[in-house]
């Protein structure tokens, strides 16, 4: 093909060589009058101000190396956990802190189970490491964690597990979870993804189901995940971390790339956790919004996952990509789901009740 084509290595060819380019599409001829992003499951209620205010007293040290052990924020995590300091690793967004998991237990002849319709992180940080990602049937739109156990194999060493899913929005109870955990064999890390724990718990009260446990860590062969970049606004920061058996985390840490995750986003992290009023107001407001937006949606005649998330994801009924289009066209940025086999369903993030009122407009004056 090309000079460097040839260089390229084995395991990276499928990521790089042959993968679609991801250079932004060029923009659209018309001006748009206004813009409204709904597609990156953003916080539209931003960072605590309280995280802001960290941010600045230490970008003052910012000439400093941070402190790669990120012990404070460590501590605070493993308290509000229950666990130890040393079953916590602080990594500079989830994103990355799935790849130092991969290559660490990954390699060519082993594999990764997830569901379809899952995290797409998910697999390239298995296709990096030349492992195989095996995708099972969902069920209800959503895990189905027999059909995740059954696809275990010797060659297993992961299953990826987004509870709630994204982009489905769906949630699988605590008691399921705790039944699957007790079954998995020992050759094999279950990562349970909670990126939208804070509003997964939210829903879960206030419809009188369990959600997450604490329990979960207490098994040998769990990480579970949070970030900062969904309920707490942080998503431009990069920060997030895993709780685990102290073994495994220690590993994990010597794989990680050095100093990744910066003193300002440490203080941001620590401010953020303190402030609980912050984040109820985020999944409180979310909350209302997405029942609203999901009935108004349902009555143009879509079908709505009903969703533990700050997203809904929908059934339009056609070509997915076409209405994406047309709504781009319109200013509105959401994301249709043809790549993850759902060639008539979009993704839309639940933004503050103006921009979800400007996504209902278009979307009726283009259903019509
Ligand atoms: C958004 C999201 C994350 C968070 O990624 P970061 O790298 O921490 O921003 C992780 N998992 C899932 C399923 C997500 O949707």
């Amino acid at each position: 093909m090309s000079r460097f084509s040839d260089l390229i290595a084995d395991h990276a060819r499928p990521l790089c060589v042959n993968a679609p380019s991801r250079r932004p599409r060029p923009a659209v001829s018309q001006p748009i009058p206004r813009r409204v992003k709904l597609a990156a499951n953003e916080s539209p209620y931003g960072p605590s101000p309280k995280a802001v205010a960290a941010m600045r007293a230490a970008a003052e040290g910012c000439h400093l190396y941070p402190d790669d052990d990120a012990l404070e924020l460590r501590r605070n995590i493993a308290e509000r956990h229950g666990v130890e300091a040393d079953q916590v690793l602080v990594s500079a967004g989830l994103t990355a802190l799935l790849a130092t998991i991969a290559r660490t237990l990954l390699q060519s002849g082993r594999n990764a189970v997830t569901s379809e319709r899952s995290f797409v992180v998910y697999r390239h940080v298995t296709s990096a490491t030349g492992a195989k990602l095996v995708e099972t049937r969902g069920r209800e739109d959503g895990y189905d964690l027999d059909a995740i156990f059954s696809a275990i194999d010797t060659s297993t060493r992961l299953v990826f597990f987004a509870n709630p899913n994204n982009p489905t929005g769906t949630m699988v109870e605590s008691g399921a979870v705790e039944r699957f955990l007790e079954r998995v064999p020992p050759h094999v890390v279950v990562v349970i993804d909670e990126a939208y724990y804070d509003y997964a718990q939210h829903f879960a009260n206030s419809r009188g189901v369990q959600y997450s446990s604490p329990d979960f860590v207490r098994h040998e062969n769990v990480v579970l995940l949070r970030t900062f970049s969904k309920a707490h606004g942080l998503a431009g920061v990069r920060v997030g971390y895993g709780v685990g058996p102290v073994e495994l985390i220690a590993y994990l840490a010597r794989m990680q790339d050095m100093f990744s995750v910066s003193n300002v986003a440490q203080a941001a992290a620590l401010a953020a956790l303190e402030d609980e009023e912050h984040i109820r107001f985020a999944v409180e407001r979310n909350a209302q919004q997405a029942e609203w937006l999901a009935g108004e949606i349902s009555k143009l005649g879509y079908r709505v996952i009903p969703t533990w998330t700050n997203f809904l994801c929908c059934d339009v009924g056609q070509d997915a990509s076409a209405i994406a289009r047309r709504l781009r066209e319109q200013g509105l940025i959401i994301l249709p789901l043809g790549q993850w086999g759902a060639p008539t369903s979009i993704r839309i993030t639940v933004g503050i009740p103006e921009q979800n009122q400007s996504f209902l407009d278009a979307l009726r004056k283009i259903s019509v």
